[in-house]
């Protein structure tokens, strides 16, 4: 017999918090609070095995369930002291969904299950509370209603709008037992139009119909598209939690809240979180009331806190507070009720927090004794530490505020605006950026949030929907903006007199809740205290150096300020493209004799020293090594007949001539044609010429800062050993001729990228001649998938959407085969030459899963732009700790 159902609370505790995989994260946790003495209401969990087996069995349950949730049932009801159904003593359960990882929204709770005509009788007698037992009815026949039965919750609010309107209520508390009984019975009436069947009335049935909508939930739209968009598999399942009721409805000695163990925008140890009174769950995150801050340090003039109105009951969860942390050594996201001032734990999961608060709550509890520094590392994910480095709003930049908002998720974004998830994604697939604007948002807004720069809503607070996964997807969002107004029909939104349109562009500022009209200019950020300390547990953890890609002075100062190690890509072409040079080199390709390109490069000869001279001193004691010219030689020149006809002027040439030669210079397959390596064979005064510079420049560094760089001189695109070889001694010629006139000695290095599959195959061969292999993967990937970047546009994305790639392989590399070569090469070469250096400059070098690559086969450094430095020491460090 299999078991499908497991108990929690009441002395029986079957699961544990390690079993999120069986009984979902929720029930997983449930089971653990209980069996650390925390107050949790009875219940039990059925696993997401049953979810598989029901989809695996044309949606069928198993035989055997039935008995084991009768005899669950039972439990409960005895533990409680009320039965299921009893028209004196009646049970009330919630229904609850809940998979491995959290899905917001995904599926919906059911509560105060168990209510009919009969037992909302018994309800009324045994609390003595008419309001509070009719309150329930209508709360249960509407989220039955809607989440199992689907009729359409905003037909429920006009039934409580209209009633309201009659007896002249503001607040849904203001109604009196008789208007509940009369919305119970308005409900009962929908219920039937809507569906042509009366509302259930037997609690078993209702029970085994919500049963039935959660787990056929699991494969709806709204959770395909989270489970596609994070990469969830659809065989994980959901479980379904049934717990006995607690009720925070029942007067002004209860509520419900929600909140985090730390803030979880800043991270700052302190609680944080909204509850209300006399309400259940749902109320705090659909925004209907506004919810009150917990503690009265956090309260505003005319909130009042809950330390105020319930201290007894916050006393208590302050300790749950502590007790959570030091129990899950981290902050934690909860849920809780308070029935006549007694509190019961509903959830507890990790809490989602923004990439800063990340940092700040791993070094926190790191410098607290909480967690290990090793730890602290694993925690902060390497991907979105990017979101740190970003720009926030420049503190004196101009701007007019249109209104504000709560600062629901941080990071600053302007972008034109749009008013549903559609537009937003169609209109950033066409490149723009948009701010999504909604009055609130609900996970059918989730590809929309997702495109958007910014989420911008009029209702809601920090907890609700918009709010959490803004914070979860690193997107700036300002929520609950109740100063807005938005009319979706208009297209427009208007606050204090101001009306923008659709497509107009908006600004918000996600860490102060502001909204600003038009865009507002935003500055670099500033790293915290945390963010070093972090870098430097980071960097006492990592095996792999880390390395820039650069050639502009301002591009190496930002890396060293990021911790570069040293520059593993400086791509010589991009300096020949400034106005002033790239006549000479126009120059050099047009001369029809070695000659003639000597006097070119002569000319070029002082601007690369300079280059170099520049890099070498922001370099300077570091490796840099330094890619000879690459690209085929007619990317540089003149483009179109007024082009030709300007540069022939120019350089006193005939337009002819210089058209024949551009003519002779055009290839079929330039990426495959006369480039990299080959070029410095034909052409060998090109190779001499940057090598002159380098180590002239080398030499002017070493005396001017006593810091001499280690020149590594790459040759590019080789295929064979003998390319090397004799590019090599063209470098070497040079290099004794430089170094050997001015007396001083320099070291150095020449070796080559490995970007051809021949170059991996036979990189025991080219090892003979090589001191060091960086491995190019954005030309290896091209040449091993035999696709070319510039055209792969057209059906990538395709191939990803569909499964075909697993991922982008120019984002993250493909381990399995390009990977391969990368192992082969590894291993080749160091069977030729043990020592020899070898790293990595590819877009990959920042991309953390690739990073783990490059660690696990063993590489000595990984070489990135300059703003993944950051994210690459970290990955770096996470990659050799979790490789322990
Ligand atoms: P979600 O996954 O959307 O947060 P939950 O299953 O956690 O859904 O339920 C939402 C809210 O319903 C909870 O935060 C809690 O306030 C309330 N709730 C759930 N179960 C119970 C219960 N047994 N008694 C009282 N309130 C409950
Ligand atoms: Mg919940
Ligand atoms: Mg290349």
């Amino acid at each position: 017999m299999t078991k499908w159902v497991y108990s929690f609370g009441a002395g029986l505790n079957e699961g544990r918090a390690d079993m999120r995989n069986l009984l979902g994260g929720k029930g997983a946790n449930l089971a653990e609070m209980a069996s650390i003495d925390l107050p949790v209401p009875p219940g039990f969990t059925i696993t997401t095995e049953l979810c598989t087996a029901f989809y695996k069995n044309n949606r069928q349950y198993p035989d055997d369930l039935a008995g084991q949730v009768e005899a669950a049932l039972a439990r409960i009801e005895t533990a409680v002291g009320r039965s299921f159904g009893d028209p004196k003593m009646p049970l009330l359960v919630s229904v609850r969904s809940g998979a491995r990882v959290s899905m917001p929204g995904m599926m919906d709770t059911v509560l105060n299950l168990g209510l009919n005509d009969e037992t909302v009788l018994g309800l009324v007698e045994t609390s003595g509370d008419p309001r509070f037992a009719w309150d329930s009815f209508r709360r249960f026949i509407q989220m039955f209603g809607s989440v199992v039965l689907g009729v359409d919750h905003h037909r429920f609010e006009e039934i409580i709008e209209s009633v309201k309107i009659d007896t002249g209520a503001i607040e849904d508390t203001a109604l009196s037992p008789e208007d509940w009984q009369r919305v119970v019975e308005e409900y009962k009436e929908l219920v039937l139009e809507e569906t042509g069947k009366p509302f259930p009335m037997s609690p078993k049935d209702q029970l085994w119909a919500a049963i039935g909508a959660v787990f056929g939930s699991w494969m709806n739209p709204r959770a395909n598209t989270y489970r596609r968009l994070h990469d969830i598999p659809a065989d994980w399942g959901t479980a379904v939690n049934v717990q006995a009721m607690v009720f925070g409805n029942m007067g002004s000695d209860c509520a419900t809240g929600v909140c985090f163990t730390r803030d979880p925008s800043t991270g700052e140890n302190m609680f944080y979180g909204e509850f209300l009174v006399n309400a259940q769950g749902e109320d705090v995150v659909a925004g209907i009331r506004t919810p009150q801050p917990l503690s009265k340090a956090a309260a505003k003039s005319g909130e009042v806190s809950m330390e105020d109105a319930l201290p007894d009951a916050y006393a208590d969860l302050c300790r749950v507070r502590e007790t959570l942390e030091r129990h899950y050594h981290d902050m934690q996201d909860i849920e809780f009720t308070v029935q006549q001032n007694k509190l019961y734990m509903l959830q507890t999961r990790t809490g989602k927090r923004t990439a800063a608060a990340s940092l700040r709550i791993a070094v926190e509890m790191a410098q607290g004794g909480l967690i290990t520094r090793q730890e602290a590392v694993m925690r902060v994910n390497a991907q979105a530490l990017d979101q740190l480095l970003h720009p926030t709003l420049d503190p004196k930049a101009p701007r007019t505020l249109l209104s504000k908002g709560l600062p629901a998720s941080p990071g600053a974004a302007s972008g034109a605006v749009v008013f549903s998830a559609d537009d937003a994604e169609m209109r950033a697939a066409k490149g723009e950026a948009v701010i999504l604007v909604r009055i609130e948002t609900s996970p059918e807004d989730i590809h929309g949030m997702h495109a958007a720069r910014g989420i911008l809503t009029t209702r809601g607070g920090m907890t609700s929907h918009a709010a959490v996964v803004a914070r979860g997807m690193g997107r700036a969002c300002v929520a609950g903006a109740g100063g807005v107004s938005v009319d979706y029909g208009a297209r427009t939104l208007s606050a204090g007199g101001k009306t923008i349109r659709g497509g107009e562009t908006i600004t918000i500022d996600g860490a102060t809740g502001e909204i600003f009209v038009g865009s507002v200019a935003t500055v670099e950020p500033t790293m915290s205290g945390d963010f070093a300390t972090l870098m430097e547990w980071a960097d006492a953890s990592r095996r792999l150096k880390i390395r820039t890609n650069a050639e502009t002075p301002l591009d190496a100062e930002t890396a060293r300020k990021f911790g570069a190690e040293g520059i593993g890509l400086c791509r010589t072409e991009h300096m020949f493209f400034a106005p002033e040079r790239i006549g000479a080199v126009r120059q050099m390709i047009m001369a029809g004799d070695e000659a003639g390109r000597r006097v070119a490069l002569e000319k070029l000869l002082p601007f690369q020293r300079q280059d170099f001279i520049e890099l070498f001193r922001i370099m300077a004691g570091l490796p840099v090594t330094i890619r000879l010219l690459d690209p085929p030689l007619h990317e540089f020149l003149p483009h179109g007949d007024q082009e030709i006809a300007d540069v022939a002027e120019a350089l006193g040439q005939d337009v002819e001539q210089m058209r024949r030669r551009a003519a002779e210079l055009a290839e079929a397959n330039p990426m495959l044609g006369h480039r990299g390596c080959r070029l410095g064979i034909s052409y060998p005064e090109i190779y001499e010429m940057q090598a002159r510079a380098i180590f002239e420049a080398a030499l002017a560094i070493a005396e001017e800062t006593g810091h001499p760089v280690v020149p590594e001189i790459m040759i590019p695109l080789v295929g064979t050993r003998r390319e090397l070889e004799i590019t090599r001694a063209q470098v070497e010629r040079v290099a004794k001729e430089v170094l050997d006139r001015s007396g001083k000695p320099i070291d150095y290095l020449i070796g080559t990228m490995i970007e051809l599959p021949r170059a991996a195959l036979t990189a025991d061969k080219i090892a003979e001649v090589a001191d060091f292999f960086s491995f190019g993967t954005n030309d290896l990937t091209q040449t091993t998938f035999g696709l070319s970047r510039d055209d792969a546009g057209k059906f990538l994305p395709h191939y990803v959407e569909a499964g075909i790639l697993p991922k982008d392989p120019f984002v993250s590399l493909d381990i399995e085969g390009v990977g391969a070569l990368v192992r082969i090469a590894v291993e080749k070469g160091r069977a030729t030459k043990p020592n020899i250096k070898l790293g990595i400059c590819g877009e990959h070098g920042g991309d953390p899963a690739s990073i783990a690559f490059c660690e696990s086969v063993g590489l000595d450094y990984v070489s990135c732009s300059p703003y993944r430095v950051p994210v690459a020491r970290l990955a770096a460090a996470q990659a050799a700790l979790g490789g322990e």
